[in-house]
């Protein structure tokens, strides 16, 4: 059997990422730390969460994808799982994602994902190791894959009531795009062929 190694873009139980203080005016959230805050910045001027600890302990396949891995993965298309680049044959790129509810249209057009596309060899063991993939998933080739925003956690702007938003998407070109501290960077599949849906693995 082959060994398989954890996905590159998994989270480990050592590392963290509680969100630093931020401030809140009225031109968006900010670390109260201007030295980190430059550093969370992307040339876009959106600010990320902020990651520490190491890759040790365990993996936690059940919790979102690490930060800063997931966004380098997804930002250049590498495979979620070795980090190198995504397959692509002529139906386009590769993408392995978990089956959604019956909402989703049955052709996979337009799907927001969150997930990285993967590599050939990966896409036969990552369902083998991902337990969302594990009880079902669908294999797509996608042919545009645009970045259209982030998932993260939206701050409510001075003055307005109501808690923070953990787990909101915010697209790009959004007034929100400055109220958000992002964790996923977030592309609509576009122009997709489903390739294969496979079952639960029992
Ligand atoms: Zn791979």
């Amino acid at each position: 059997m082959t060994r398989l190694t954890v996905p590159y873009v998994t989270p480990w139980t050592g590392e963290s990422t509680s969100p630093p203080p931020v401030t809140v005016t009225a031109s968006g959230v900010a670390y109260a730390d201007p030295a980190q805050d430059a550093l969370a910045r992307d040339v876009d001027g959106v600010l990320w969460a902020l990651c520490g600890g190491t890759a040790t302990g365990r993996p936690e396949y059940a919790a979102e994808l690490h930060p800063e891995r997931q966004r380098t993965a997804m930002e250049n298309l590498l495979c979620a799982c070795c980090k190198k680049p995504g397959a692509r044959d002529e139906r386009g790129m590769l993408w392995v994602l978990p089956l959604l509810d019956d909402s989703v249209d049955a052709r996979w057009e337009g799907v927001r994902s969150a997930i990285p596309p993967m590599c050939e060899a990966c896409a036969k063991t990552a369902p083998r190791l991902c337990p969302r993939l594990r009880e079902g998933h669908v294999k797509l080739r996608v042919r545009e894959a645009e970045p259209i925003g982030v998932r993260g956690t939206l701050y409510p702007r001075p003055g307005e009531q109501g808690p923070q938003d953990p787990d909101a998407l915010v697209l790009f070109g959004s007034a929100d795009l400055a109220f958000v501290v992002a964790r996923q960077a977030v592309r609509e599949l576009r122009r997709t062929t489903v390739v294969a849906f496979a079952a639960a693995i029992g």
